[in-house]
Parts: structure tokens; sequence; C-alpha cells
């Protein structure tokens, strides 16, 4: 028996110019990465604020390790909870305004597990439709009634709030969109959710540590009160340097995940040590807010030198800056043209994105330097202006 899926699969890939191979990596991350010996500018990594190698993250996990050991040895409920992971929730309620917190090893599993641990085959789950794969997948998933919304389209959900209008319902929105950077219209969302009697839920993998005076991310951005939002997800490995992912709630949710929700129950708790780095991780964005005026310096700089040199970029205002090229094979070659300028900026093809979309995806984080930015974007005014 064999399972041609494998082989046929592999082939269209490679037919389509979809097919996908990792590089490995010779340095941390940084403003420079290495590959086979050669070094590139890097403008593609979601470590915005370049917390990954903050001395006092990397001693708050090496001290962890010597305290704790280097694994957890067991699910939470079953020995693996310990005294850093306690600490890491306290500390996350108190910055966030919030009762619960939950911590999970990435924000893959744990917006899988509450999606389906939260909807049963009476409720109703919409979606904007550029949500991420794992809360897309686990809404196709789930026994859930799974409606999608055009992207930030306030009127097209309210369709749908109104339709379904006697199921209980759960929106989710991503706070800021990983593929375009914009953000969604969190005010009037909440708004409607409220009206409809519907819960809302912000993934906000690419807004915490970013956005928000506090750096608490896309609820803060948008002055909203945290119970306006019933859950929050946030990720660790992005801005805060670190991995992992916790889910911010009530006190009541957050009881029923550790009863029901699989991906906590049945997974090994994240090392102590790693929930000391995010703790550490969590106080330098609270204490050295330098790191995020870097990165909103960079970001305002990056567009206004765009503008000048008329490169056409989305509407985002994060460190997400999409350069929207269309054709797959067109993203790949001028990534791999500045690839040979010495700048490492990744194409996203399709399915990662909607077909006929294929982008550069170049992030910018608190430590680029100004030249930096303005040699990648002259040294990309001129590869655009090449027809090919
Ligand atoms: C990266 C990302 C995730 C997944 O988080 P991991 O911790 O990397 O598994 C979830 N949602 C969004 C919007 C993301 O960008």
């Amino acid at each position: 028996m064999a399972f041609e899926i494998v082989t046929q699969a592999i082939e269209q890939r490679k037919q389509q110019q979809l097919f996908r191979q990792r590089r490995c990596q010779f340095s941390a991350q940084g403003r420079w990465i290495e590959f086979d010996r050669q070094r590139y500018l890097n403008f593609s990594s979601n470590d915005y604020l370049g917390l990954s190698h903050h001395p006092s993250v990397i001693e708050a996990w090496i001290k962890g390790a010597r305290d704790f050991g280097v694994g957890s040895g067991g699910s939470p409920l079953v020995s693996g909870f310990q005294r850093p992971h306690y600490q890491l929730e306290l500390q996350l309620c108190e910055w966030q305004g919030r009762e619960g917190a939950l911590l999970f090893n990435s924000g893959f599993s744990a917006n899988q597990g509450l999606i389906k641990a939260l909807l049963t085959k009476h409720d109703v789950l919409l979606q904007d439709k550029l949500n991420h794969a794992s809360l897309m997948e686990a809404g196709v998933q789930s026994e859930a009634s799974f409606k999608r919304f055009k992207h930030n389209s306030v009127q097209h959900l309210e369709q749908h709030l109104v339709n379904a209008s006697n199921a209980n319902r759960l929106v989710i929105t991503e706070g800021v969109f990983s593929m375009d950077g914009d953000q969604a219209p969190l005010s009037p969302i909440s708004q409607l959710c409220k009206q409809h009697d519907s819960w809302l839920m912000v993934d906000d993998a690419h807004g915490v540590g970013c956005l928000g005076d506090q750096g608490r991310g896309s609820i803060e951005h948008a002055h909203l009160p945290v119970n306006d939002v019933q859950i929050h997800m946030l990720t660790f490995g992005k801005a805060l340097g670190v991995s992992g992912a916790t889910i911010l709630c009530n006190q009541e949710l957050k009881d029923y995940l550790v009863n029901f929700d699989k991906s906590y129950v049945y997974s090994t708790a994240m090392p102590a040590a790693q929930a000391c780095a995010i703790s550490a991780a969590i106080e330098v964005v609270k204490n050295e807010p330098q790191f995020q005026a870097q990165l909103l310096a960079n970001i305002t700089f990056f567009k206004k030198q765009a503008l000048e040199l008329g490169i056409t970029l989305g509407g985002s205002d994060t460190a997400i800056q999409p350069i929207l090229l269309g054709s797959s094979e067109r993203a790949l070659a001028i990534s791999q043209q500045l690839q040979q300028r010495g700048y490492w900026v990744s194409a996203i093809r399709p399915p990662t994105v909607p077909s006929n979309t294929a982008r550069l995806r170049i992030t910018l984080s608190s430590h680029h330097q100004q030249q930096d930015i303005s040699q990648l974007l002259s040294v990309l005014a001129e590869l655009l202006s090449n027809k090919i």
C-alpha cells in the first residue's frame, strides 16, 4: 500500500512553484541572519523588539533552568504546573487586567484547543476570512456552524450575527493580521458583538508588545475595556521573543478550559525556565519602552521612505509591511534578487495567502537602523521597476 497523496501533492506543489523548503540558519535572530556563511540584513523575523536575545530574558531562562531543570516533567494537571507557571499567570492577569490566564505551548495549540472545547453543534462561529490557519482549521473541524465574514467588514459580520440570532455566537478576529499587517476595527466589532450578545475573541499574536501605550496589545490600542473582548489570545514567540501562548479570559472560562481543553490537558507543560524567560520579557516590555518606541519610529520611517520612492504599500501601520506582487514567480524572483544583494525578505505564497496575492512580507524590528531600511527600499525600488 502507498499513500499516493504524498507523491502527487509534492509534484503538484513543484509544478505550481509553491514547493517550500526550509533553510538552516546559523545565527541568533537579530539585525543579521546567516545562511551558508553568508550574512543578510534580516527583514523576515517576528522578533519585533529584539527580545529573543535580550540579556535579562536570556538570564531568566538560564536561572530558571538551574532552579527548575529543563523540562516540566508532566502535563499541568498531573505534575507539570510549577511556581514559574503560576507566577507568569498572575503577572499576565495583572498586566492585562484579567481574571484568568492559561499557558499553552503555542498559539497554534491554544487556538485549536479553545475552539474545539468551547463550541458545540448548536453554536455559531464567525471568523474574519483572513484569520490564521490555526483558527480556520479548528473552525472547519469544530462541530459548530462556521461562517467567514469579509475581511474587516463590520457590515458583513452584522449580517451573519443577525442571521444566527438564536445561537451562541463566537466572533474571532486578529488584532493585527499576520500577512497584511492591517488592524481589525475592534471598537465597532466589539460594539456590534455587545449589541448582538455575542462573544468576541481577539488573536493578538502580532499586537502584544507592539501596540498600546503599555505594549499590552490591540485592545489597549483601541482603548476598549478588556471585558468587551471575552477572550484575548497572546503568543510569546513574536514580540516577546520566546515561545508559547496564553488565553486570557474570566475565571469561569479558565476553569472550564483547565478541565476540557485537550490542548491544555494532554500536553506537557512548557518548561518552567521558559515561563521565567517570558516573565522577564514582559518586564522588559513594561520597563524598557524604548524598544517599542524604536519599532514605531522604524515603521514611520519605512512608510515615509517607501512613499518617496513610489513603492506601493498596503494600509499597514504595524511592523508587518507587505508588498503585493500577485504571482508567486515574481514574488520568489524578487525575494531571490534581494538575497543576492544581501537582504533577507521572505516571499509569501498561496496557500498561506489567497491565490494571486503572493507578496514580499517585510517585517520591521527595533534592531533595524534607518540606513538598513533606506538601503533595502532603494534596492527594492530598483528591482520592482525591472519588468520580469
Ligand atoms: C503565529 C500565529 C499564531 C500561532 O502562534 P505560535 O505560537 O507560533 O504557534 C496564531 N495566530 C496568529 C495570528 C499568528 O500569527
